[in-house]
């Protein structure tokens, strides 16, 4: 008994069928005496389709219009599943985020939310409704429409979640819970039962798009209880908690990958204080995110520098660094947006060590060059030519051992 806020993401309301499907398993949760509050996401494809139409006019959309324009997917769901749970004879209302009143900041395309106005959702649910909301949308202090970036109702789930002091937030989505790594790349990938907040903050941040990473982060400072589960079956799924202490920690939890990296090299550049900052200074003034960072001192006095940024920026990152190359003097810059990241994660690392070398030698044994190392307390990361990417992946996952075991088979 209690309140449950339930993420439903696009696969999961891809249809009709499906819309039914998520209706039925919400008027189960109120038979069994539960309050509903549902966060839908646009139908799969959908939101991709709109992204497309607004490039086809202009590769780099009016940001404010394009919110405008993306909004509209989560809004043609939220008005389905009322209508569905209606007709069900399930009293339902739906709500865009401006509704509701998820205030965000001004950013568009990558709000923050910022205040929920719950007043309304709880008069709803007194009233024995079951409350849709759009995922992925807010609304900010003008009153211009917003959206909070790809995967943005995982976090609408999880504000939702913590403005309510749901009992639990479950999301939806079509894998029944957090793996050691992705499926599709590791068909016998492992289901997690658990994983701390702090696994699961790296794994999205490291590229496991399984939750936006602002939803784990919401739900870590709020302690919101997160699953994640399937909507296409039962079972418990994967429950996101605090470390126990108690919890035989598994030394490699798991295994993250981001293929959109991109990796910049300025060659030559004098060692002297205030490079990096006359390199990465005028990157940060163009919005571009660096990722890792290397320096090399070369035995004549000069440095080679090298950073990585999101491919989408590679371009723009390339011109800067050219033009800075050009001011420094450097002896030559080199690009390679053909590179990937893949990363182990695991709360288990900090009491072993060993963990890097056996991480370089399976990826040795395989004939994988590593190009860039980055470790901090509980992952390691290296980066690698995209074509390795499944192969790095599957030999990490063999070498440590994390498929699924026979005795755990569901
Ligand atoms: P939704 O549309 O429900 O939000 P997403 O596509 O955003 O779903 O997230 C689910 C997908 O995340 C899965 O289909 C899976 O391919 C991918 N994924 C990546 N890493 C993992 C992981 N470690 N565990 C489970 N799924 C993962
Ligand atoms: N519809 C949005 C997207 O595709 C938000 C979400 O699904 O979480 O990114
Ligand atoms: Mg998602």
């Amino acid at each position: 008994m209690g309140l449950i806020v339930q993420k439903y993401g696009g696969t999961s309301v891809g249809s009709v069928e499906r819309i039914e499907n998520v209706a039925r398993r919400v008027m189960d949760y109120r038979k069994r005496g539960h309050d509903v509050v549902v966060v839908v996401s646009a139908m799969s494809g959908e939101t991709d389709r709109l992204m497309r139409l607004a490039k086809e006019i202009d590769p780099r959309p009016n940001e404010r219009e394009l919110d405008v324009l993306l909004a509209t997917g989560e809004q043609v769901t939220i008005a389905l599943l009322a209508i569905m749970l209606n007709k069900l004879g399930c009293p339902a209302r739906s709500y865009t985020g401006a509704q509701v009143q998820i205030l965000t900041d001004d950013v568009h395309n990558k709000a923050r939310i910022l205040n929920i106005n719950e007043q309304r959702v709880r008069k709803d649910l007194q009233d024995g409704r079951v409350v849709v909301v759009a995922g992925f949308q807010g609304v900010d202090e003008k009153g211009d429409i917003t959206t909070l970036g790809r995967g943005g109702s995982d976090t609408t789930g999880v504000a939702l979640a913590a403005a309510l002091k749901a009992d639990e937030c479950q999301i939806y989505t079509d894998v029944d819970g957090v793996y050691s790594t992705d499926p599709r790349v590791v068909p016998n990938a492992r289901r997690l039962e658990r994983i701390t907040f702090e696994e699961m903050l790296e794994m999205a941040s490291l590229g496991s798009k399984v939750l936006q990473i602002r939803s784990v982060e919401f739900a870590g400072k709020y302690n919101v209880p997160l699953r994640v589960l399937s909507s296409f079956g039962e079972g418990s799924g994967t429950l996101i908690t605090y470390e126990d202490k108690a919890m035989e920690q598994a030394l490699i939890s798991g295994i993250a990958f981001n293929r959109d990296e991109a990796k910049l090299t300025i060659v030559g550049v004098p060692d002297q204080p205030g490079v990096a900052y006359r390199i990465l200074g005028p990157i940060g003034e163009a919005n571009v995110e660096v990722d890792m960072i290397v320096q090399n001192v070369g035995a004549d006095g000069t440095t080679d520098f090298t950073f990585t940024v999101h491919r989408n920026d590679f371009d723009k990152a390339m011109g800067i660094m050219k033009t800075v190359a050009k001011e420094l003097r450097a002896r030559d810059t080199k690009g390679d947006n053909k590179i990937v990241k893949i990363s182990l994660v695991g709360v288990g690392m900090r009491s072993h060590a060993g963990i890097a070398s056996s991480m370089f030698k399976a990826l040795a044994d395989h004939g994988i060059n590593i190009q860039m190392i980055s470790t901090s307390e509980i992952k390691i990361s290296v980066v690698v030519d995209e074509k390795y990417l499944e192969l790095g992946v599957r030999a990490l996952h063999d070498a440590f051992g994390l498929e699924q075991k026979p005795e755990s088979v569901r």
